[in-house]
């Protein structure tokens, strides 16, 4: 567990969150803040504080396997959903503790960007 990290102590239950999925490894829980009508964050007990910083193959794998997983437990598993890690400035990453954003329940565009690059 880091100090100061939001979703440690979402983990811990020190921070109240709407339970979706919880194993040895993973904790799964519904976005505060949701982009969709499903929007559910699954992120790795262990911190990490992004992709590219600690987890090993193993741990990705893990988490990873996780979110098909919960996408069903969420309803999305047959509509299909989009998942999504933000990792540092360019990304908009707000939350230095590694997660998946599941995102579903609605027919989406492509990608969002703020000046899109594609023409
Ligand atoms: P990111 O911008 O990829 O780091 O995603 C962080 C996500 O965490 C955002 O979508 C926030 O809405 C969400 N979030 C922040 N605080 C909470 C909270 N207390 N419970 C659930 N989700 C949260
Ligand atoms: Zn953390």
């Amino acid at each position: 567990m880091s100090e100061d990290c939001l979703f440690c102590k979402i983990i811990a239950g020190e921070i109240p969150s709407k339970k979706v999925y919880e194993d040895d490894f993973c904790y799964a829980f519904d976005d505060i803040e949701p982009e969709a009508p499903v929007h559910t964050l699954v992120v790795p007990k262990k911190h990490f504080a992004d992709l590219q910083t600690g987890p090993t193959e193993e741990d990705l794998g893990r988490l990873m396997a996780t979110v098909p997983e919960v996408a069903k437990i969420k309803g999305v598993y047959e509509s299909g959903y989009r998942a999504v890690v933000n990792v540092g400035p360019d990304s908009a990453q707000t939350v230095q503790h590694l997660h998946v954003h599941i995102l579903g329940g609605i027919k989406m565009g492509r990608f969002t960007f703020e000046g899109s690059a594609r023409e």
